[in-house]
């Protein structure tokens, strides 16, 4: 039996990692899991009601972007949407030429689709970032080259919460003719996007990042764009994206969509104050301690700490063993190297690097969580610096 069996309140603080499905979202659900279980390619009423009710997630999630719902394609998930928007508009635009743009902290779905296509014969520049995690919109201007076909930044750091500047690097893929995707994946739904405003042509997100459920998201593909299709097969979502419609994950994507439109303005907010509240407490409770990331160009329920001297698996152990869920940088690395890629390329001094924790909160994390949490991470960092 673990540890948070035995002790009963678990303080969830991976956010970032995946959210916990409201009980909306499972209602709205449900009938599509059960009564309702047509496949929306049919011509009977049970597939007109699954074809209805794919059609109204699809708006409701076109309209948080301010997006026509014909540029949303329903996807598996981030993953998916980041793999078929580098690769495939890699291939589509091969023409032209073989280079892609990218900075060294994106998330391994993007990272690795790039080294498969070096494998390829592709060249990718992968750009640096800045002690903040910030990519340089003029590095991204200085790297464009005749034959670059794409430019895929992130929209908000998983590991270190910093919100690169999407919309200068936009503006810059504009006047040069080049495509850009952003991976929004922890951004969306956190903070306002408008593609009318951002100029961006294909954007990734994934519904359990924002109290959806697993295993469904969408890539949102400007119109005009030209996007070979990812799966073959059937017609579904115009041919682009074979397969059966996963329609309860759909509808359930769509209703996470519509509440945290509906609460954004609050929700980022309160986020903030509490993500702020639980930095100070750190750094004034704490001794020896760096935060990660750029301190206001962050996203709302971020913290990244690393703490001098103290190995960050075990501090996760131990806080594990007080009932709280944090991570040491992004769940995909686990049991890779001890020190994160991300953290590595800010420039984190070795000897904080290795103990580094992140802290993601959520609409249900409250002050008491704050507290309870430094309290443990106090008591035990006490414990492993002795
Ligand atoms: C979680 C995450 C992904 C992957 O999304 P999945 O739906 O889990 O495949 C991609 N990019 C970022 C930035 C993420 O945080």
């Amino acid at each position: 039996m673990s540890s948070i069996e035995n002790k009963g309140k678990v303080i969830y603080l991976d956010n970032a990692a995946t959210t916990k499905m409201s009980e909306e979202v499972k209602e709205a659900m449900d009938p599509y899991l059960e009564e309702k279980f047509g496949n929306a390619s049919t011509m009977y009423g049970y597939g007109e009601t699954s074809r209805q009710a794919l059609e109204k997630a699809r708006k409701t999630i076109a309209g948080t972007l301010e997006a026509k719902p014909s540029e949303i394609f329903f996807t598996s998930g981030g993953s998916e949407s980041d793999n078929w928007a580098v690769k495939c508009i890699a291939g589509e635009y091969k023409h032209k030429g073989k280079h892609i743009i990218t900075s060294k902290i994106e998330h391994h779905a993007i990272l690795n689709s790039c080294k498969y296509l070096e494998e390829l014969g592709y060249e990718v520049t992968y750009l640096d970032v800045d002690e903040y995690g910030m990519v340089s919109p003029e590095a991204v201007y200085r790297a464009i080259r005749e034959d670059t076909t794409l430019i895929t930044i992130m929209f908000g750091n998983n590991e270190v919460g910093t919100i690169e500047p999407v919309f200068s690097i936009g503006k810059i893929a504009r006047e040069k003719d080049v495509l850009f995707h952003t991976d929004a994946v922890q951004a969306y739904a956190q903070v306002p996007i408008s593609v009318r405003h951002y100029p961006v042509d294909l954007l990734s997100a994934s519904a359990h990042k924002f109290h959806g459920p697993k295993g469904v998201g969408f890539l949102y593909i400007r119109e005009g764009v030209q996007i070979p299709s990812f799966i073959h097969g059937g017609s579904q979502e115009k041919g682009k994206r074979a397969g059966t419609e996963n329609i309860a994950g759909i509808v359930g994507m769509g209703k996470a969509a519509e509440l945290a439109a509906k609460g954004m303005r609050a929700g980022m907010y309160r986020e903030t104050m509490l993500r702020n509240y639980l930095i100070e407490k750190i750094v004034h409770e704490i001794p020896d301690v760096r935060v990660n990331g750029h301190r206001t160009k962050r996203l709302p329920g971020n913290v990244s700490v690393s703490f001098k001297g103290v190995d960050g698996a075990s501090l996760l152990i131990l806080l594990d063993e007080d009932g709280i869920c944090a991570s040491g940088g992004s769940a995909c690395n686990t049991g890779e190297s001890r020190i994160s890629y991300v953290i590595k390329e800010l420039g984190v001094p070795e000897d904080y690097a290795a103990g580094t924790v992140r802290m993601t909160l959520s609409r249900d994390t409250g002050r008491s969580d704050i507290d309870a949490a430094v309290e443990s991470l106090k008591r035990n960092i006490d414990r492993l610096r002795d």
